[in-house]
């Protein structure tokens, strides 16, 4: 049997800990970022009013709600 002391399993277990939450955060943070650039991937930005709105990725050009300009999935190009 392994004989270790009561500071060494404290520290071990604190190291385990530590360890299992920076596991979870770094889970956490790469999912919350995954979902983010699918969202993303939904929107697009209008060339004229630059108004973010969803579209359907499946077309090339959509219509902006506010201005009625058509803009594509790639958003605003800049002017100079
Ligand atoms: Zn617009």
């Amino acid at each position: 049997m392994i004989e270790i002391g009561f500071t060494t399993f404290a520290a071990v277990c604190l190291g385990v800990c530590l360890a299992l939450v920076g596991l979870f955060s770094w889970i956490s943070r790469s999912s919350h970022e995954k979902r983010e650039r699918r969202a993303r991937q939904h929107h697009a930005v209008c060339r004229l009013c630059l108004a973010v709105f969803e579209a359907d990725g499946r077309l090339g050009t959509h219509r902006c709600p506010h201005c009625g300009g058509s803009t594509g999935n790639e958003g605003p190009t800049p002017l100079g």
